[in-house]
């Protein structure tokens, strides 16, 4: 299996549907492997546009989506981020390039939460494979009610759908000019992706798509059932 030719042709898939605009997210894409942060029984699977199964009821999100989220974060060198759901590691490690690039003078930091230690520990061992644990820290816990040790984040991103109203630890530990994105909405049927921005006191929601995660699940998500 070419997993480097199947890569450069899911970027050029999502190119010409219009969801990979960026060029630093487009190299982001190209150049993390997907196919590293997956099981063996999905890895023919790689570089299908489609979510794949991690383990423990979990999944890896569709390529797209990570796209589509990367690019709404508008992520800039030396960022200080907070992901909610580090899940594969696989965004976690998309997230790296484009907060510290290769060389990079001024590296930001990604602060990853995963409520399942299993699937954490992978993630971790994914990320140190890989080299991108210097920059890349995961944390066992309950990601709804963010991580305000390291707060504020100049970028929070949601990968497990949330409950409306916006849980508010996100907005609290989001910096002045910081962007949050999140899908949120009905447990059981779709949810949207929101870009929310905070200037001052005050909160811009923009709704991009409808979409379909996983629960977020923790004391300002939904309950475990
Ligand atoms: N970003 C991941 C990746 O690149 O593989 C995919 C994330 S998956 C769609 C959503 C993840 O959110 C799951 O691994 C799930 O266990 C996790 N999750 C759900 N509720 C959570 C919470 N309160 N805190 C931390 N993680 C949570």
């Amino acid at each position: 299996m070419d997993f480097e030719e199947n890569r450069r042709e899911l970027v050029e898939n999502l190119k010409e549907r219009g969801i990979l605009t960026q060029k630093k997210v487009i190299n982001a894409m190209l150049k993390v492997p997907r196919e590293q942060f997956i099981p063996k029984s999905v890895k023919s699977s790689a570089y299908i546009d489609t979510p794949l199964s991690i383990g423990s009821g979990q999944t890896i999100s569709a390529p797209h989506m990570n796209a589509m989220m990367c690019e709404i974060l508008d992520f800039k060198e030396g960022d200080k981020v907070l992901e909610i759901g580090t899940g594969s590691g696989y965004h976690a490690a998309l997230c790296a390039e484009l907060v510290a690039p290769e060389g990079s003078k001024n590296p930001g930091h990604i602060y990853t939460i995963e409520r399942h230690e299993n699937l954490a520990k992978k993630a971790r061992e994914n990320l140190r494979n890989l080299d991108y644990d210097k920059h890349i820290s995961v944390i066992i816990g309950d990601g709804t009610v963010g991580y305000p040790k390291e707060a504020p984040y100049d970028k929070i991103l949601v990968t497990a759908a949330s409950p409306l109203p916006i849980p508010s630890p996100f907005k609290e530990q989001l910096k002045d000019g910081g962007i949050l994105c999140i899908p949120a909405g009905s447990r059981q049927f779709t949810q949207n992706l929101y870009k929310i921005t905070k200037k001052g006191d005050k909160f811009k929601k923009k709704r991009i798509t409808g979409v379909r995660f996983v629960s977020l699940i923790g004391k300002h998500g939904f309950n475990e059932s």
